[in-house]
């Protein structure tokens, strides 16, 4: 597995991010090495450090500060991600900061490929990596290499206000399995390739592009919803959780986890919840929302704003509305341990996930899988999460238009129970179904049988091409 950061090895440390914690998991079961950036800013980058846990190899790297500014804080989370959420307002870009993301990645590929083993399977994870394949290829490795995008793929016309958008898509097409979050993302990736005239599907599906044949698919990434109903339960009578129930002195709760990002919608979220109080004044006191969003990249410039426009929009709506003995909006600018939160949502009546764009969201997923079957809470999700695609019974919003918003909050908080409960059953049905395991075999198995064919196939142009030369017979074909 390859990865920018590798998620700490401590195992019951918060951490948030939706990759850390699909790929962690599904690397516990398999077994394997976890090749990436160490979170360390160094004076000279070294040989990986390795240390074994369990099955698990950690190999991680540092980055000088270099590299540090140019590969993460600059291209990667200054253009891509912006773009990527369809915020290029947001994006800008910068050659040199383009030039040390391509360095990094060819850098880390040559550190990589002293510890490949000839049978190893590759799998490169997220917007970090584009080009990670490409270096690899460079280096004459052919070990089958996939590739997953955990955030959306944007459109064709959006893609191409990134300046490298062609070489970058070039780079792509070196994978042997291209994956997104849903079949839209997808989608978006073929038709800029077809549209560019680039590439085209053959008669099995595969996409030939720059001289390359590969497999683009759709795997929603899942979680693992049995286990988390468990911890939910048993965290509830934690005292963090007691602490909140018993401040909520039978108010209804709304609840909203996210990291602090702009692509979560944060500011339009308070808004609407702000709506909902001047639309339904009977629910004054009644209600609260508890958001938590610990700041992440606090030094990409973006962020610093959306952390104070936030701060300031719950100052407003509090002081508008706020009794002496009730604050409409609680912000919780921390991380917490991961069982905690799920009990937190199992206390909740709503999860209110309204991103603005976002590759799938496991906070809507895990909210689901936290609820009491025999109580459970309403979710209202927002149409631009790809868990939109997977989750039936969710109150699904735009989250551009705050009056729809505010609405389905309205609806939630009054839901009653039998359909509560039946919309809880429609949605832990897809969630078991396609749970994390599902996401990674499925993906692995993809990879496998496309560098099967693959194999197959070039040995079979080899031998037909060497039986051609050794019958000296220069009109047969191959
Ligand atoms: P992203 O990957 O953009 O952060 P996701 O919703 O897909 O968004 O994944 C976020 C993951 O991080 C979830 O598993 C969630 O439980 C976890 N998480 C989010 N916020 C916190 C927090 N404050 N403390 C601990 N874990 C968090």
């Amino acid at each position: 597995m390859v990865s920018n950061r590798v998620a700490p090895i401590q195992e019951g440390k918060p951490s948030a991010g939706g990759l850390a914690i699909g790929v962690l998991d599904a690397l516990k079961e398999t077994g394997g090495v976890w090749f990436g950036w160490s979170g360390e800013i160094v004076g000279e980058a070294g040989a990986p450090v390795l240390e074994k846990a369990g099955n698990v190899t950690y190999a991680t790297v540092g980055l000088t500060r270099r590299d540090y500014d140019q590969y993460y804080r600059g291209f990667s989370n200054a253009t891509l991600w912006p773009t990527f959420h369809y915020r290029n307002d947001l994006s800008r870009f910068d050659r040199e900061e383009y030039a040390g993301y391509m360095r990094v990645n060819a850098s880390l590929a040559a550190k990589l490929k002293l510890l490949l083993k000839p049978d190893d399977i590759i799998w490169v994870h997220d917007y970090h990596m584009l080009p990670f394949a490409q270096e690899l290829r460079k280096l004459g490795v052919e070990n089958p290499i996939g590739f997953f995008l955990h955030i959306p793929f944007p459109v064709p016309e959006m893609m191409r206000t990134v300046p490298p958008h062609e070489e970058l898509i070039a780079a792509m097409c070196q994978y042997d399995v291209v994956g997104f979050q849903t079949q839209s993302d997808q989608q978006s990736f073929t038709d800029y390739v077809e549209r560019t005239g680039r590439g085209h599907f053959s008669d099995d599906g595969m996409l030939q592009a720059f001289g390359r044949m590969l497999k683009v698919g759709a795997y929603p990434i899942g979680i693992y919803p049995d286990a988390i109903a468990k911890a939910a339960e048993q965290f509830s009578n934690r005292k963090p959780v007691r602490s909140l129930r018993d401040s909520m002195h039978g108010r209804k709760l709304i609840m909203s986890v996210d990291r602090l990002d702009y692509s979560k919608g944060l500011v339009e979220r308070f808004q609407a919840f702000e709506r909902f109080l001047l639309n339904a004044p009977g629910w004054h006191g009644r209600v609260s929302l508890v958001q938590i969003a610990p700041p992440t990249r606090a030094d990409v410039q973006t962020y610093q704003r959306i952390r104070q426009n936030l701060e300031g929009e719950a100052g407003r709506i509090n002081g508008r509305f706020a009794q002496l003995d009730w604050t409409p909006i609680q912000y919780l600018n921390r991380k917490y341990e991961r069982n905690l939160l799920m009990a937190l949502f199992r206390l909740s009546q709503v999860g209110y996930v309204t991103p603005l764009r976002d590759g799938m969201n496991l906070v809507a997923k895990e909210y689901v899988a936290s609820q009491d079957p025999a109580d459970p809470g309403a979710l209202v999700l927002s149409q631009f999460a790809g868990a939109a695609d997977q989750l039936p019974g969710a109150l699904v919003v735009n989250p551009f238009d705050l009056s729809q918003m505010s609405e389905a909050l309205e609806r939630a908080l009054s839901m009653p129970l039998a359909e509560r409960q039946a919309r809880h059953t429609d949605m832990m049905a897809p969630l078991r179904e396609n749970n994390l395991s599902v996401w990674r075999d499925s993906f692995l198995s993809d990879l496998r049988s496309v560098a099967t064919a693959t194999s197959v196939t070039e040995k079979t142009v080899k031998t037909v091409k060497q039986g051609a030369s050794e019958a000296r017979r220069p009109s047969a074909k191959a």
